[in-house]
């Protein structure tokens, strides 16, 4: 992987166009490689997890909301390679969001891969006024709980518990 990974999703959440760069990508992480198959499709429908899902749902709606770009890191490991890389997420017009997934720096994994680590599965709260979520210090905006570190986003399934906050 030497460029950067860009996709764009329209005002609708349909993936409506992808760089050169992103069928290799997706094929090093077991999706679906052909642009032809995504384009056109919810971006939802291509995040097995539901709270990764859930995730990427409050920060675009952060985005949008904000009308301005977040940046945060995560964890995109192949099974020989472990990838530290960051993923920026912009406002474009009529509601469309890009998403740019940059390489910061890779080596080759020592351990096991984390998705074979199912116990370190981990739990967030979100809630479903806001979408801010609950992770250890207080009620949040997504992008600000996973650069504090307390949530990572890899390839590891994230378990979401719905609530209200106070505030909500
Ligand atoms: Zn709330």
């Amino acid at each position: 992987m030497s460029g950067s990974v860009i996709y764009c999703i329209d005002g609708d959440d349909r993936i409506s166009e992808v760089n050169e760069e992103w069928p290799r990508f997706a094929e090093e992480n077991g999706g679906v490689a052909d642009p032809m198959a995504v384009l056109g499709h919810k971006l939802w429908d291509f995040i097995a997890d539901e709270g990764n899902r859930s995730l990427y749902r409050c920060m675009v709606h952060e985005v949008r909301q904000k009308a301005a770009p977040i940046t945060v890191p995560f964890r995109c490991d192949s099974p020989t390679v472990e990838r530290h890389m960051t993923m920026t997420i912009a406002p474009g017009s009529l509601g469309e969001v890009v998403f740019v997934a940059a390489l910061q720096y890779a080596f080759d994994r020592q351990q096991q891969p984390a998705a074979g680590t199912p116990e370190k599965a981990r739990t967030i709260v979100e809630c479903e006024g806001c979408h801010r979520l609950y992770a250890g210090q207080g009620w949040q905006n997504c992008w600000e709980v996973i650069r504090q570190g307390d949530i990572e986003i890899d390839d590891r399934p994230i378990r979401v518990l719905h609530t209200r906050c106070p505030d909500c």
